[in-house]
């Protein structure tokens, strides 16, 4: 008689920590319930890059005086400045500028020492191509004025509010 009791003593513990553990497992399961999905439907949705999100460098070719400074501090000596030197003016004077993104890392050194601020870092981050070559882009493709997600129409942007009442105001305004 006694050994049953203890076994439904057991019995009735296992039985109260089973339900305790079912009770937490709906807790996290309701408390997502209530969130929004975090996911986004590119391309036709694109998040906002952060302020200083370091993109497709953006170059100013009237601005560059070919000092080389921007070579010298990529750690991979990537910029490949072309220039003649002008006896004349004694002055350097720029033929070409190239930089490829295939190898580019983005770590934002030469637009941080250009003396002349010739170089920006852009929020332009789709620069997927076939052809990897594409990659390897002179001065005309630099100095094209960056695509901005916040002005491209034919997108929905996602709001990147953490704050769970602006995020839902915004999606429900959406649909
Ligand atoms: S550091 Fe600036 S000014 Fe000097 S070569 Fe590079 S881009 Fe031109
Ligand atoms: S971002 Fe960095 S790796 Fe790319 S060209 Fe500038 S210094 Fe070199």
């Amino acid at each position: 008689m006694f050994p049953a009791i203890i076994k439904f003593q057991n019995y009735g513990q296992q039985v109260v920590e089973a339900a305790k553990y079912i009770g937490q497992g709906s807790a996290v399961t309701s408390d997502h319930s209530n969130r929004l999905p975090i996911t986004v439907q590119y391309p036709y949705e694109k998040n906002l890059p952060s302020e200083r999100f370091r993109g497709r460098i953006h170059f100013e070719f009237d601005k560059c005086i070919a000092c080389e400074v921007c070579v010298r501090v990529c750690p991979i000596n990537l910029p490949v400045v072309d220039w003649i030197f002008m006896k004349e003016v004694k002055k350097k004077k720029l033929r070409s500028y190239t930089i490829d993104f295939g190898v580019c890392i983005f770590c934002g050194n030469c637009v941080e020492y250009c003396p002349t601020n010739c170089l920006s870092m852009t929020e332009e981050f789709e620069l997927s191509s076939y052809d990897r070559h594409e990659l390897n882009r002179d001065q005309t493709a630099l100095g094209r004025i960056p695509l901005s997600a916040s002005q491209d129409v034919s997108i929905q942007l996602v709001s990147n509010s953490t704050n769970f009442l602006e995020k839902k105001k915004f999606v429900s305004e959406k649909t």
